[in-house]
């Protein structure tokens, strides 16, 4: 069995698959390069591709014996303009430009919005942003039939460029025809993760789970100015978020994103909901070998922050540097999290406990940890609450997650500091301890004379019960006489 030595390092890595990635060998390459979990971008690639993905992901399981995980992304409401009759116009500002519904071809006076909802939504003075943000118009008229706009910054335009609408709240499904099949894609290959992307209101993030039918857990993209304006209640019914800060910088100015990264990822922690950051974060490397010092600061920024995770998009997706990339992230994640202030500066996010006997000994465990320098905390969990809990105080020492269930296991993969193990299902206290002081040992986690913290619910196998908290000294004869996994 190929052994990976266990990863040293808290914050966790996501890899987007993409044309550059989308192979059995370099999912392998990045997976040994530091990724821990991996996006499937749902808005580009066949299902075709992204099940072959899917297979070589999970093949890694076999080969690794560690658990992996798979966040799928769907596209969301995505508004894009229709076609144009004689290749990309250019825009001149101060000019009027029309946005219908007639489907036919475009010209420099007009083009197709294929999105009725639009039009009802838009007030004079909206705007409308264009290919990123490129372009500005500005609404004057506004009818069921046609938007009658003046450009504010024109430019060229091709056809089915993206259209951002930042300031109203759009009458809009959250999930598109499009996203339905491919969440009936996502949860038939059995991804731990579903992405929900321009999400506006806590009822988008329940409508996607309901879809889901139990099926994997939700993460809720933070990319439009309404889901910021209902952050705390968006993130209540979501299991995870995502800093999307491409959209989110095109949808507000882009010095207002690092604000708002602050907050959505101190909201997220408080909540003990994991958080991703994601989006430009090591972008010069889709060109070139070594980032910028910008972009090393930027994500050095985000560990700094707490996130739970960073993600590469285009980088692994697209990029000529793919494993360097992850290598560099994985690089930038170690150096930080070897400034003795680390950890201290985690502690400015204040996480109250709930009143809930889970709570408080998670809170403990991380008093504790520090207390004794034990190596690592060590929480029999069967739904991962308790590991998420534990997760959320950002401890000292590893959190190692045994569970029996695989998909318990997976979606840990991208939570801070957690090594999730798969093991059989334990009878007796006396065998938790002895597992948990073996598990330690052959993961590597401690050694002889160390302490470990052990936490777990008794009796075993109900979700939430956690309500045991064991300091265990591992002894030199742990290892002898004991195979199982
Ligand atoms: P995307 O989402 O890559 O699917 O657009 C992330 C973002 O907008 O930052
Ligand atoms: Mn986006």
């Amino acid at each position: 069995m190929k052994q990976l030595p266990p990863r040293s390092r808290k914050v966790r890595i996501i890899a987007t698959l993409g044309p550059a990635s989308s192979n059995a060998d370099m999912i392998r390459r990045l997976f040994q390069a530091g990724a821990d979990a991996f996006r499937l971008n749902m808005s580009h690639g066949a299902h075709e591709t992204h099940a072959a993905n899917v297979g070589f992901i999970r093949a890694l399981e076999k080969e690794f014996h560690r658990p992996t995980t798979i966040l799928a992304d769907l596209q969301g409401p995505k508004l894009r303009v229709g076609t144009f009759a004689a290749g990309p116009v250019v825009l001149e500002t101060g000019a009027a430009f029309m946005l219908d519904r007639d489907p036919t071809p475009g010209d420099v006076t007009r083009v197709n919005l294929p999105h009725p909802e639009i039009f009802q939504a838009l007030v004079t003075g909206s705007r409308l942003l264009l290919d990123d943000g490129k372009l500005v118009l500005r609404v004057e008229t506004v009818s069921p039939e046609r938007i009658e706009t003046r450009v504010e910054v024109g430019g060229f335009l091709s056809e089915r460029k993206g259209v951002n609408v930042p300031d109203v709240v759009l009458p809009m499904a959250a999930l598109t025809d499009k996203d339905r099949r491919d969440l009936t894609f996502a949860i038939e290959q059995e991804v731990d993760w579903v992405a929900l992307s321009f999400v506006q209101r806590p009822e988008d993030v329940a409508e996607a789970r309901r879809l889901m039918g139990g099926q994997g857990a939700l993460m809720a993209k933070i990319e439009k100015p309404a889901a910021v304006d209902r952050l705390e209640e968006i993130l209540e019914v979501a299991d995870a978020a995502m800093v999307a800060r491409g959209d989110l910088g095109v949808e507000l100015p882009p010095y207002a994103v690092p604000p708002l990264q602050k907050r959505i990822v101190e909201t997220a922690r408080r909540l003990g909901k994991p958080v991703v950051v994601a989006t430009q974060m090591l972008e010069s490397m889709i060109k070139a070998p070594t980032p910028t010092r910008a972009e090393v600061s930027d994500v050095a920024t985000a560990v700094y922050d707490g996130a739970d995770a960073v993600m590469l998009s285009a980088e692994t997706a697209a990029g000529d540097w793919p494993e360097q990339a992850v290598a560099m992230m994985d690089s930038i994640a170690h150096s930080v999290e070897r400034d003795p202030g680390y950890l201290g500066r985690l502690r400015y996010t204040e996480t109250l406990p709930d009143a809930t006997t889970a709570d408080a000994l998670a809170e403990a465990s991380q008093q504790i940890t520090a207390t004794v320098s034990a190596k690592a905390v060590i929480c029999f969990t069967s739904s991962g609450s308790t590991v998420r809990r534990v997760a959320r105080e950002r401890p000292v020492a590893p959190i190692l997650a045994l569970t029996p269930k695989f998909q318990t296991a997976r979606r840990l993969g991208i939570v801070w500091g957690v090594h999730a193990i798969r093991t059989k299902d334990i009878g007796s206290f006396e065998e938790m301890i002895g597992k948990a002081r073996r598990m330690a040992l052959r993961h590597k986690f401690a050694g002889a004379g160390d302490k470990i913290i052990v936490l777990a619910g008794v009796p075993f196998g109900t979700p939430g019960s956690t309500n045991v908290l064991h300091v265990a000294m591992i002894r030199g004869d742990e290892l002898k006489g004991h195979g199982e996994g």
